[in-house]
C-alpha cells in the first residue's frame, strides 16, 4: 500500500472532500495547512493572526511558517504508518523541504494524487461551496446539498462559506496555484509518484480510483 500521500490539485478540484474519504478508508491522520491555520484563527492564536490576512487575500502564508507547522505535525507518532498531505506542499521552496524532512523520518513520499479540473467548474464549485462551522464537513448548495438547508447532516452544526470562497480571493488563490504549485508536479512525475484523476467525476468515482492508487504493490 503507498500510504505517504500528497493530495494537490486546484482549489475547488474536490481535495477536501476526497481527502476525507480517504483518511477514513486507511487510517491515517489528515494534514491540512488550510485547516490548521483556520483553527489557529478560530483559537486566536499568534500562527492564526499571522495567517489571517494573507489567507483572506487568497495569498500564500509565507514558506517559513508552512513549512514549520508541517515539520511538527508529520514527527507525530501517528504519521509513522501514512499520512495525506492536502494543500502541501505548495510551492518549491515546501517541496524541497518536505523531501529533507521526510527522509530524515524515513517516511518517504509515495504517492501524488493530483486532482484535475477546469477553471469554469472550479469557479461554480467555490462559490456554491459551504462548509460546517463545527466539524468541517463539505457542502454544495446544488451538488451536495444538507438534508436541511445550512445545518450540516453530521453534528447539525451551521454551514457557512469560507471567507476565501469570494471572487476576488478565488482569483489570486488560482494565480497561486498555476504559478506556484502546478509546476511541482513535473517535480512528482519525474519520480513516478503521479496519478491523476478527473476531479470532475461524481465523488464515488474519484475515491474508488484514488483507492486503486493507495492499494497498487
Ligand atoms: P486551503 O484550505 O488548502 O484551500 O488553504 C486555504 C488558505 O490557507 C490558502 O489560500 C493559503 O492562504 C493558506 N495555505 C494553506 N496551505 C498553504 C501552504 N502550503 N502554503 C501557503 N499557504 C497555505
Amino acid at each position: 500500500m503507498k500510504s505517504n500521500i500528497i493530495l494537490m490539485g486546484p482549489p475547488g478540484a474536490g481535495k477536501g472532500t476526497l481527502a476525507k474519504r480517504l483518511v477514513a478508508k486507511y487510517h491515517i491522520p489528515h494534514i491540512s495547512t488550510g485547516d490548521m491555520f483556520r483553527e489557529a484563527i478560530k483559537a486566536g492564536t499568534e500562527l492564526g493572526q499571522l495567517a489571517k490576512d494573507y489567507m483572506a487575500r487568497g495569498d500564500l502564508v509565507p514558506d517559513n511558517v508552512t513549512i514549520g507547522i508541517v515539520e511538527a505535525r508529520l514527527a507525530q507518532d501517528d504519521c509513522s504508518h501514512g499520512y495525506l498531505l492536502d494543500g502541501f506542499p505548495r510551492t518549491l521552496a515546501q517541496a524541497e523541504a518536505l523531501e529533507k524532512l521526510t527522509a530524515k523520518l524515513n517516511r518517504p513520499v509515495n504517492l501524488v494524487i493530483n486532482l484535475t479540473a477546469d477553471e469554469a467548474i472550479l469557479v461554480k464549485r467555490i462559490s456554491g461551496r459551504r462548509v460546517c462551522k463545527n466539524c468541517g464537513t463539505p457542502y454544495h448548495v446544488v451538488n451536495v446539498p444538507p438534508k436541511v438547508e445550512g445545518i450540516c447532516d453530521h453534528c447539525g452544526g451551521p454551514l457557512m462559506q469560507r471567507p476565501d470562497d469570494n471572487e476576488a480571493s478565488l482569483k489570486t488563490r488560482l494565480a497561486h496555484y498555476y504559478s506556484d504549485t502546478k509546476p511541482l508536479l513535473s517535480f512528482y512525475e519525474a519520480k513516478g509518484y503521479v496519478t491523476s484523476i478527473d476531479g470532475m467525476q461524481p465523488a464515488d468515482a474519484v475515491l474508488a480510483l484514488a483507492g486503486q492508487a493507495v492499494e497498487v504493490k
